[in-house]
């Protein structure tokens, strides 16, 4: 009987491996390091379409009030 391991895709090659697992058997790619850079990816995405978001809307608003503006006057 085997003992079932929690497993995880390995993000280069996408073959299952040991969730944990430093190294991937398959491609050889550094998992530590691969984990540690995918989460600063994530924050960094997350300010981005923060920011992104706050800009629509704040653009949004100038449209809406230059285009009243133009409504009112014509
Ligand atoms: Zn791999």
């Amino acid at each position: 009987m085997s003992v079932p391991k929690l497993m995880q895709k390995c993000p280069f090659c996408l073959e299952p491996i040991i969730a944990g697992a430093t190294r991937c058997k398959n491609c050889q790619a550094d998992l530590s390091s691969a984990a540690k850079r995918q989460k600063t990816w994530f924050s960094q995405y997350d300010s981005f379409r923060v920011g992104f978001l706050t800009g629509l809307l704040f653009g949004l608003i100038v449209a809406i009030l230059i285009y009243g503006h133009f409504y009112l006057t014509l």
